[in-house]
This record gives structure tokens, sequence and C-alpha cells, in this order.
């Protein structure tokens, strides 16, 4: 049985304004509404109204949707991105990531396998195209994909994709050094996606058999190489609303092109399998916020974006998310691809194709 958590910060909310004649709602209200004429883009929001913006909810909420919509159809139109992924080496990992069922400590009941073949992926591949994807990332469990065999057959599927279909190229292969990097590169990857997860205070939480540190290293080599960077991270494992609005400025300053959010969808046998889901109001909040600090980039829904949002789904993307994770995730499943795209078109938005656009 899935738990919400209830607005259990609310005491964090409204941290920097809370003195003076005003009721604290009215000091939202008015930030809200102060949102409406000012250029997030030249005039960044600061910490404290950012965290002040996380407790959003009911008609403040709506009203900073309305504000955080606008800036995403300014910025980046009305598209929509659609991701496929495939899990291409599932289980056995020998990290610790609290809220993963392929941890090493992870008694979650999941397949495990070992890398799959490249005829296997390009299947993935094409069948998430089928289903409307515009990109495509290939997913492998562990620290990162080390063995010239393993390397070979990831380079092997990455160039039929980009022959056969017209899906952008991403791959998620965990800590690489910049040869392999280039490999890929060379190959035909565009992508590289590598989240922070948690912001750097509740990092230590969340995995210990790497650092913080370790992840911008990786996050900003796969920069440095010329690949789009695709790094974003996980609300909802036990973190406070400052720290939410600490992982969104880190990311602002890593400046990745594409910002995966993730909701925790606690899996059993994982060591935040008690942990409560976020409320969808709250998750809303997360997205609207993030659109605000992270102006100019693609937001991307993805795991624990059903359970979570639930009916609040298409208020997440008119509260500034510009793409989705379509299909399945690594070890949960998701609803299937036609119900999204209905989502998008009943909401005036349009799907957009990387390769194809441009
Ligand atoms: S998130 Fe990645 S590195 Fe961490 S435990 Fe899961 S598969 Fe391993």
């Amino acid at each position: 049985m899935v738990r919400q958590s209830g607005d259990r910060e609310k005491t964090l909310y409204n941290v920097s304004t809370n003195t003076g004649p005003k009721s604290k709602t009215g000091l939202l209200e008015d930030l809200v509404q102060s949102l409406k004429t000012r250029d997030i883009t030249k005039d960044p929001l600061s910490k404290e109204e950012a965290v002040s913006l996380m407790g959003a909810r009911g008609s403040d909420l709506m009203d900073l949707v309305a504000v955080s919509g606008r800036v995403r159809q300014e910025m980046l139109g009305n598209k929509v991105r659609l991701c496929g992924i495939v899990n291409a080496r599932s289980g056995g990992c020998s990290e610790d990531c609290a809220f993963c069922a392929q941890a090493r400590d992870s008694e979650a009941k999941i397949d495990h396998y070992g890398l799959l073949d490249e005829e296997t992926i390009f299947a993935a591949a094409r069948s998430a195209q089928d289903s409307g994807a515009g990109e495509f990332s290939i997913v492998t469990s562990g620290r990162a994909v080390k063995s010239k065999r393993e390397v070979s057959i990831i380079v092997s599927a990455v160039k039929r994709i980009r022959k056969e279909t017209k899906l952008e190229t991403c791959a998620s292969l965990g800590v690489l050094d910049e040869e392999t990097l280039a490999t890929l590169k060379d190959a035909g990857l565009q992508r590289f996606h590598h989240n922070l997860e948690s912001s750097p205070s509740y990092y230590p939480n969340v995995c210990s058999t790497h650092s913080f540190e370790e992840k911008i290293r990786t996050a900003q080599r796969v920069k440095a190489m010329g690949l789009k960077l695709c790094s974003g991270g996980i609300f909802g494992l036990g973190e406070s609303l400052v720290q939410r609005v600490e992982m969104l400025m880190v990311l602002a300053e890593l400046s990745p092109d594409s910002v995966p959010i993730n909701f925790l969808n606690p899996v059993e046998g994982t060591r935040l399998q008690a942990q409560s889901l976020l409320t969808s109001q709250e998750a809303v909040a997360v997205v609207a916020v993030a659109r605000l600090i992270l102006p100019g980039k693609h937001i991307i829904l993805c795991g624990g974006r059903e359970v979570t949002l639930r009916s609040l789904q298409p208020l997440a993307l008119l509260a500034g998310a510009s793409g989705l994770l379509v299909g399945d995730y690594l070890t949960t499943r998701g609803r299937p691809a036609g119900e999204d795209l209905e989502m998008i078109r009943d909401l005036g938005f349009e799907p957009y194709y990387a390769n194809v656009e441009g």
C-alpha cells in the first residue's frame, strides 16, 4: 500500500519571509504575483524564494503553475520530448543507492541479467520509436560499463539506432572515462545521462559507495566531451524542501541540456521501501520551481510520475515540464505511451522529434 506524505514540511513554508504583519499565505501570494512581471532569466529566484514556492498548495499552487507554465512557453514553446529507455543490464550492482531495486543490498524481486545483445537493444529502440518516442536511452546497472566487449555491443547498437531510426541516442552507463565517451560519441551517441540523484547535503543518506563530487565530475566530463548532458534527480527520498531547492540550484550551475525529474516510487526490498510518496501537489510544486530555476532546460518527467502525480500529470506539464519518459521504467511499469500522447495533444502540446526537427 503506497502512502502519501501529506504536507509534513509546512514548517519550512516561507522560511525567509515570516516576519511582519502579513500572513504566510499572503506573503506567498505576493511573491507569486510579483513573478508575473519578473524576467526570471535576468533576475533569478533566490534560494529563500524558491523554498517558499516549493510550499505552494491549493490556489497559490495554481497561480504558480500559471507563472511557470508561461516561462516554459516563452523558452521552449509547446513541444514535448518523449524518451524511451531499455534496461540493458539489470541488477547485480556494486553500489548502494537507497532508492534502487538493483542496488547491492536490495532484496527487491527484479530480473537479473547481463548486457543484452545488439539485436535486443535495437529491437527495444524500434519499439520505443513505434510508440512515439523521439529519444532512446541505453541504461545499464552498475558503477560503469568497462569491458571492451560491453562497450563494443553498445557502440554497435548506437550505430544501428542512428542508421535505422530517427531516434536521438542517449546512454546511461555510469562513471565513464574520456576515452569511452569519445568512442561512444564517434559511434553517434548524442547525449549522456548521469543523475545527481539528490542535493549535496542529502546525498550521503542516499549513497555511500560513490560520492556527489564524483557525479559532478562525471557530468562535467560529459559536457567537456561535447555530448549533451541529461542530469537530474529523484524527489521524495526524505529530503527537505531546502534540499530540493539546493539540488535544482546545483543543476542550474551544472547547466545540463535536459533535467529528468523522478519521484520516489518505493519498491519493496529496497532501503526506502517504507518511504511515503510525495503528494501530487508537492510534486507539481517541484516541477514549477524547477522550471523557474532552470528556465530554458528540458524538464523531463520520469520514474514515479504516474503514482505520484496521479490525476495531476497534465498539471505538471502545464507547470513547465517539457518531456516525458514513456513506456516502462527500469524496474517498474509505466502506462501505455498512447495515453501520454493523448494527454499531450489534449493540452495543446506537440511531441518533439530532435533528429527530425533539429
Ligand atoms: S542507481 Fe545505478 S549505481 Fe545506484 S544502485 Fe541503482 S544501478 Fe547501481
